[in-house]
């Protein structure tokens, strides 16, 4: 299909930087230094810098960054970890691999963890608790890492999607014990297949994730415990790098959009993402992406599709908790099953065009019958 306006233009995003790209590829295709070379750890060092971060592991995909997260953490075989239904299964099946039972707690209207459940949900065998920063936007990490402290719980953030998202101006991420992110092409800042990284404050922690990810190799002579092979190539480090400079500019440009939408939707029947615009405000969301909430929903996105607007339903209509294949502890999900009737991911990534944002503006007005 030739969409009007695509969910994502990753065809655009590589043409905006196309001459950086090929150098890259011919500078380490020409070298064959594929595995854990300097451009990995100049990644590394780049998000240091980003997030604000002691220590930053580049492994192979944001689900092995969750992985070996929980395989360096003390999550034992029977714990249980208090996380949410309203994520992707990568969150859950880190714990499952585990042996430990994810337990699903409802969420708020703004798609995070109801921190305000924690307490109820935790028994003698609780563990951790695993908060998911959805679309963008960082969890209240106040309430969350008082709990933890409180019931000595780990921490693991799942910040696939909120890369750049900021609470009371600390970085998603680098609240907890380990923060786990994705280089997937759909995140913030993706690369051109699979990628991830982990990230913490925790020397012993960092240590452990350096061998995790490299079949515990701590030289070629000496291996500490079974490790995994889940690296991040040096040519995905590469490509992230040279995007990586465009990132904040990127975060502002999804911002803007996000604003734009909201505005414009503002007297129509649709709920919009909370944007915090003024300056001191709690959260800094990215809009990894931009959700609405509409008593229309399949009626909604079938209209846009049919004008060439590639708008999802992400995470819905089903909940996880409702996938007979995974059976999980759940508490009450009454608003994680609401919500996932309603909600709609319009498109919003920073090579959008002011007329394409217009577009989609203009079509969802028409479908509410406005002009
Ligand atoms: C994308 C995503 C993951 C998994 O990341 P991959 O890089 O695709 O393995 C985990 N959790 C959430 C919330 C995600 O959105």
């Amino acid at each position: 299909m030739n969409w009007t306006v695509p969910y994502l233009d990753l065809k655009q995003q590589y043409l905006n930087q196309e001459p950086d790209f090929l150098d890259a590829f011919k500078r380490i295709m020409s070298t064959g230094s594929f595995i854990l070379r300097s451009d990995v750890q100049e990644f590394e060092d780049n998000i240091k810098t980003f997030l604000g971060v002691k220590h930053v592991i580049g492994v192979n995909s944001g689900t092995d960054a969750l992985n070996l997260a929980v395989q360096a953490s003390s999550i034992q075989c029977g714990d249980e970890v208090i996380t949410v239904s309203h994520t992707f299964v990568a969150t859950l099946a880190s714990i499952h691999h585990k042996g430990a039972t994810p337990v699903l707690i409802d969420i708020l209207d703004d798609y995070n963890m109801d921190a305000s459940l924690i307490e109820q949900a935790i028994t003698p065998k609780t563990k951790a608790i695993m908060p998911v920063h959805l679309n963008g936007r960082c969890c209240n990490m106040d309430i969350i890492l008082d709990l933890a402290k409180r019931h000595n719980l780990i921490v693991i953030e799942d910040t696939a999607q909120a890369l750049g998202a900021k609470y009371k101006g600390r970085s998603a991420g680098t609240f907890g014990d380990m923060g786990c992110f994705s280089a997937h092409p759909m995140k913030i800042l993706g690369c051109a297949g699979d990628g991830g990284f982990v990230v913490t404050n925790d020397d012993q922690l960092a240590e452990k994730l350096y061998l995790l990810r490299n079949h515990g190799q701590k030289t070629k002579q000496e291996i500490s415990f079974y490790g995994f092979c889940s690296r991040l190539d040096t040519l995905q480090a590469a490509l992230l790098n040279i995007k990586f400079q465009k990132l904040p500019e990127w975060i502002e440009r999804r911002r803007e959009i996000a604003r734009t939408y909201n505005e414009a939707f503002r007297e129509l029947d649709i709920v919009c993402p909370n944007y915090d615009d003024q300056s001191g405000a709690d959260y800094f969301d990215v809009f990894s992406s931009y959700v609405i909430r509409t008593p229309h929903q399949t009626e909604l996105m079938d209209f846009l599709r049919e004008n060439q607007i590639e708008a999802f339903v992400h995470m819905g209509p089903h909940t996880l908790a409702d996938q007979e294949g995974l059976a999980n502890k759940e508490m009450a999900l009454d608003r994680t099953r609401s919500l996932t009737q309603q909600i709609l991911s319009l498109p919003v990534y920073p090579e959008m065009t002011a007329e394409q944002v217009n577009y989609v503006i203009e079509k969802i007005r028409d479908f509410h019958g406005k002009a």
